[in-house]
């Protein structure tokens, strides 16, 4: 798919004779016009759009890399900040307007750290280092390195028993309770995966933990999933994931400054009064550490699905083990240096069009985040490129790179706390990526984009298939569906169904907060590993285990530069609503489904204890304590939930009519000046999907159909109001927010209908 300057020429002169005569029906069963594209814009968007693709090269990209991990650029090093003023050189040498805009965030960085085992096996001190080795030079960059730790841990001095809590979630208490252990007073190590790392201590201080140690464990990251690294990707004994563990429940961002820019002038609220900050200290370790801490827990056998990959027994506790954990850090404000870069939009300049990854990392961070940075750089030299030789996007478009994503979201946060007025007023759209490798494209965002983002996705080659990374995703999704049902859907579905954006990067104060449209896109699935958040992910490792030759950094180059093409040069906005209702649906009748599934689950328990099936099966020689009785949910009226989805299905056909009358002969009609007040519109449709006050004690979550689950951090939830109210098993709120929600979508519905209307007079 590589078009050389010639063929472009010759593309050029077919399309001019043709257009000179009345060949129409050849032309257009070539190819239809993109959506909300005139027949003629959406030629000529064709030839740039491929001009575009030509130009990010392989060769760019691991340069760039191998710069930008030279040294440790976590956020307040000086690498950090020599970084953020490289790229801001290379946007200006790629001819867009750039600058760096300053924050000033808590940040918190080691003091003192101690995890040592007192009681109930033999002496010992966790090591807490991560070793250099001879091949991998830039681990060896000891003095730069931030320790291992997990940031906005508070401070510490604890001793207690050991407890084993398995991955820490909800459910994971669940089990302990009916094996009759209590973590009160407890420090509790629970490994790495299932939900995000800062719910760990959280649910543990919820159960009157008094520490929290999260260690990798190698069945799930380490040698079960193959050779460790240097010998292969796979993270070594002593490699260990460092992490923010920042409450993240009610908002993201700066701990001092909720809800607002952390520029010099912003009030911020005092230390101790910061409530995103842990309950009780935590420390993250590698299995070599934690294997002594483990095999000295007696107690209980775990589970069978608690058991991880040490040759050990795995157990439960409390103790014997009794560990001494002592976690102190330097309180510091550290300053942030978010690099923007513009180039202003011809036609409508104050629409925006916004891409961006982050540029920090914990250390040399190649993998997280230097992969998906360098896609943004090569698409951005690409834009500049497309400028020089005569293209003008229609809209303006932004690129940022990020600094303080990793200690939670703090650049992109303040940026867009800091703007937030006018980004509600001109923002389009944001398109984020954080990290980049080979295989599948993955694609996340917000339904209304759902049709636009598998249109673009129908035009990127594949670098290793001859096949388009849209056929490759959907083949692959047909190979990972569970059911015959939903392999049906994904044969017969025209597009692919976008996942929801969770939490875990810098999409999440765009939608989350701002209400704005929001995609997450990079490929994966092909190349493993266990470097996350250690000193080994650095240019040795990315260059030997993952994307070695760059060729899926292109192609995430010209999947993200298409999107912001395709997006900036639009005559009518490509939001589409059929997928986005038929989406709708799904995510409700989930919901409704869950509702149920807890009727029936709380009516078996009980049953169960009637019959007296715990009684007669726990073993008398074991401790077990039986569960309790409790109220079978009441029905719960989700009949305004129901409506709203069918008057949104409603809207959206009657919209997508309106479109296909206004896209007939040539779509003259969208070409007209009036269609910008249809853009207005649609530009304000995934507002209209936030509440002013936010999810229930989640103020700073305004969108009302996604958010990332309270209780698992990244994952995300659809229509959140009403599930988490589900799953606290408070029926009444969850009723509730169910009327609130329907409300939003028949807002949505009615703004759909004003468009539609808009569109009608222009069709005519
Ligand atoms: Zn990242």
């Amino acid at each position: 798919m590589k078009t050389s300057f010639r063929s472009i020429l010759l593309l050029g002169f077919v399309w001019i004779v043709v257009s000179f005569f009345p060949l129409k029906p050849h032309v257009t069963a070539e190819n239809p016009p993109f959506y909300g594209y005139t027949a003629e814009s959406s030629r000529a968007e064709r030839q740039w759009e491929e001009k575009m693709r030509a130009i990010p090269d392989p060769k760019m990209a691991r340069e760039y890399m191998e710069h930008l991990t030279a040294h440790p650029h976590n956020v307040g090093s000086p690498y950090d900040k020599e970084n953020a003023e490289w790229i801001l050189a290379k946007f200006k040498e790629f001819g867009l307007d750039a600058r760096i805009e300053t924050f000033s965030v808590l940040f918190p960085t080691p003091k003192e750290r101690l995890v040592e085992l007192v009681e109930g096996g033999p002496r010992f001190t966790a090591r807490l280092q991560e070793p250099s080795l001879a091949v991998d030079p830039t681990s060896g960059q000891t003095d730069e390195q931030l320790p291992t730790y997990n940031a906005y841990s508070i401070d510490g001095d604890v001793t207690g028993q050991l407890v084993y809590v398995n991955y820490g979630t909800p459910e994971d208490y669940e089990v302990l309770e009916r094996r009759g252990v209590s973590v009160k007073g407890a420090i509790v190590i629970a490994r790495y995966g299932r939900s995000w790392r800062g719910i760990k201590p959280l649910v543990g201080a919820e159960h009157g933990a008094i520490g929290c140690i999260i260690y990798s464990d190698p069945r799930d990251d380490g040698y079960s999933g193959g050779e460790v690294f240097p010998d292969g990707p796979w993270r070594p004994k002593d490699g260990v994931q460092r992490g923010s563990v920042q409450d993240s429940t009610v908002f993201m961002g700066d701990p001092l400054t909720p809800g607002v820019g952390a520029t010099p002038d912003a009030k911020r609220v005092p230390l101790k009064e910061a409530q995103t900050l842990t309950k009780i200290p935590v420390l993250p370790i590698s299995y070599a550490d934690a294997e002594p801490l483990l095999s000295a827990i007696r107690g209980p056998v775990a589970p069978h699905e608690w058991r991880g990959g040490l040759p050990i027994t795995y157990r439960i506790g409390p103790g014997p083990a009794k560990v001494h954990l002592k976690v102190f850090s330097n309180w510091d404000q550290k300053p942030l240096y978010d690099v923007i870069a513009k180039i202003p939009g011809s036609e409508y300049p104050d629409e925006w069009v916004i891409r961006g990854n982050h540029h920090d990392a914990w250390v040399n961070g190649a993998e997280d985040p230097i992969s998906g940075m360098v896609t943004v750089l090569e698409e951005a030299r690409a834009m500049g490129d497309l400028v020089k030789q005569g293209w003008k996007p229609k809209r303006t478009m932004i690129y940022c790179a990020w600094d303080g994503e990793e200690p939670g979201l703090l650049g992109s946060t303040e940026w867009v706390e800091t703007h937030v007025d006018e980004l509600k007023k001109h923002a389009v759209v944001y398109i984020n990526s954080d990290s980049n490798s080979r295989g599948f494209l993955e694609l996340e965002g917000s339904h209304t984009l759902e049709h636009f983002t598998n249109d673009v996705a129908r035009d990127i080659p594949d670098p290793e298939t001859k096949l388009t990374v849209w056929k490759r995703a959907q083949l692959k999704e047909i190979a990972d569906a569970s059911s015959a049902d939903e392999r049906r859907e994904i044969r017969d579905r025209q597009d692919i169904r976008l996942d929801m954006l969770g939490g875990g990067s810098d999409h999440a104060p765009f939608i989350n907060f701002a209400g704005i449209a929001s995609l997450g896109i990079g490929f994966a699935g092909e190349d493993h590993g266990g470097i996350y958040h250690s000193i080994y992910d650095d240019f040795y490792w990315y260059t030997h285990f993952s994307d070695t030759d760059f060729t899926y950094s292109r192609a995430l180059s010209q999947t993200g530069g298409t999107l912001m093409m395709r997006m900036a040069d639009a005559d009518l906005l490509p939001f589409q609503f059929a997928n986005f209702a038929d989406d709708v649906r799904m995510y409700v009748r989930e919901v409704e489904k869950f509702a149920t599934q807890q009727r029936d689950d709380i009516t078996e328990r009980n049953l169960k204890i009637q019959e007296g099936v715990f009684t007669a099966t726990d073993d008398p020689r074991e401790t077990w304590v039986g569960p309790k009785k409790e109220d079978v949910p009441p029905h719960l009226n989700f009949a305004p939930l129901d409506n709203a989805v069918e008057d949104l299905a409603r809207s959206s056909a009657e919209y997508q009519k309106v479109l296909d009358r206004a896209s007939a002969n040539g779509a003259t009609a969208l070409g007209k000046h009036s269609v910008a007040e249809v853009n207005q519109l649609l530009i304000q449709s995934e507002r209209r999907l936030t509440t002013p006050e936010g999810l229930p004690g989640r103020f700073w979550y305004k969108h009302e159909l996604y958010a990332p689950g309270a209780y698992t951090g990244y994952a995300a939830k659809a229509i959140p109001a009403v599930r988490e109210n589900l799953e606290q098993k408070k029926w009444k709120e969850a009723e509730q927010a169910a009327a609130r929600v329907a409300q939003v979508l028949e807002n949505e519905a009615a703004l759909i209908n004003e468009a539609s209307a808009k569109l009608s007079a222009l069709a005519k």
